[in-house]
This record gives structure tokens, C-alpha cells and sequence, in this order.
């Protein structure tokens, strides 16, 4: 992997990559897959496990090894120790909230700290076939869910990532995501994508929430905003 480049903000990186290899199926043209936050951390065992998440990597793998999309374009939450999010970082509870920056934010059990193993790219999948990688969350002072915009600083602004911007500029009008979890990163992903003029459309089947109990209200969320909710049989 070559070194991270800071393309748009200081909150998060894109590491581009060569593909490993032409496409050899049919591939949704104009289109890029997003897979967010497959890493360790948010797998059973992990410090901050999604229910079920290790269901969707041999899905994920084989949706992977088809080649099937224009682009691929993973996220890695990527905090450094004592980040805003962390319960720890308050003193106070995993899974408590409070206000910040006027804002209701979640406080989380300590996840993802970069370099640790719980961060990594999940070591089952074939990463080479990922173009860009976003790491997010790398501001101590910000929480990011979305690929495309870190939830809202200190300034009021939630700053973009950069990845409308690489995605119009190679002509992405369609994208696909997946990834965990369902009722957090990947939901915010999608609301940003349609808001960004993408069509977007949420591979159920290949996400996982932090608990099933939300469920009901992702799948209204993402209905109304237009937003498809698909199986990869439907591709
Ligand atoms: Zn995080």
C-alpha cells in the first residue's frame, strides 16, 4: 500500500491504489462499491462488535473477487488514543450520550485506534481490489461515520472527506455500500451519497448493526430519502 494522500481534509485520507486486475465479469457501469469500516474492531470479540458482523465476509469476498463495480472504495475508522467519541475520554459510560458541539453524540467503547490490530482492514478479504481507502476519525476532536463527511466540529461544519469529489471526477453516478455498521456509518454514508446527487442504493445483506432493534428505523430512513435497498442477486 502507498502512504496515505491528504486530498481535501485534514480529518481524513485517501490512499489510492492500482487495481489488482482488469474486471473479468459484468460490471455496473458507472458505479463504485463502498465498503465501510470492515475491520476487526467491529466484528464479534471485537471492542466495539456489531451483531452478527463476521456474517457478511464470504459474501463480501465473493462480491469482491467478481469484480463487478467501476471503483471500490473502502473506509477505516482510524482514531487516535483519547478521541472524542470514547466514553473513556469523558469519564463516563460506553453506550452514554451527551451534547457535543450542540449535538448529540454517542459515546463509544475505545475502537479503532490506529495502528492496533482491531483498526486493520479485515485480514480475510482481498483489499488490492480497493482503489481508495478512507481513513476517518483521525481528528481527536471530531466523530466520523460517514465516507463522505465527518459528523459535525467544533466550527458547526461537518468537513468532507473528499470523496464526492473523487467519485464525480471519474464519472461514479451510482453507489452500492455495504459495510458496518448498518444503523451508524453505513446509514450516514448513504444519506450523505443520495444528499451528494449519487444514486445510492444499501446492500442489506452485506451489513450488520451495532443491535437489530434499529432496524425498523434505518429501513424508513432510507425509504424515504429515496434511497434502494438491495441484495447483490439484484446487480
Ligand atoms: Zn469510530
Amino acid at each position: 500500500m502507498s502512504e496515505p494522500i491528504n486530498i481535501a481534509t485534514e480529518a481524513s485520507t485517501v490512499t489510492e491504489h492500482t487495481p489488482a486486475e482488469a474486471p473479468t465479469g459484468q460490471v455496473v457501469r458507472n458505479s463504485a462499491l463502498i465498503i465501510v469500516d470492515v475491520q476487526p474492531d467491529f466484528m464479534p470479540g471485537g471492542a466495539l462488535a456489531c451483531a452478527e458482523g463476521g456474517a457478511i465476509l464470504p459474501e463480501l469476498a465473493q462480491l469482491l473477487a467478481a469484480d463487478r463495480f467501476a471503483h471500490v472504495v473502502a473506509t477505516q475508522d482510524w482514531h487516535p488514543p483519547g478521541h472524542i467519541s470514547f466514553a473513556s475520554t469523558h469519564h463516563k459510560v460506553p453506550f452514554e450520550a451527551l451534547e457535543l458541539y450542540g449535538h448529540h453524540q454517542t459515546l463509544w467503547p475505545d475502537h479503532c485506534i490506529q495502528n492496533s490490530e482491531g483498526a486493520a482492514l479485515h485480514p480475510s478479504l482481498d483489499w488490492r481490489r480497493v482503489d481508495a481507502i478512507i481513513r476517518k476519525g483521525t481528528d481527536a476532536r471530531i466523530d466520523s461515520y460517514s465516507a463522505f463527511r465527518n459528523n459535525i466540529g467544533p466550527d458547526g461544519q461537518r468537513p468532507s472527506t473528499g470523496l464526492a469529489g473523487w467519485l464525480h471526477e471519474r464519472g461514479v453516478e451510482s453507489v452500492y455500500i455495504c459495510g458496518l455498521a448498518r444503523d451508524v456509518c453505513v446509514l450516514w454514508t448513504a444519506e450523505d451519497a443520495a444528499a451528494a446527487g449519487f444514486r445510492t442504493h444499501v446492500l442489506w445483506s452485506l451489513t450488520r448493526p451495532v443491535t437489530f432493534d434499529t432496524d425498523e428505523a434505518t429501513r424508513s430512513t432510507l425509504e424515504r430519502l429515496g434511497i434502494a435497498i438491495v441484495d447483490t442477486a439484484s446487480l
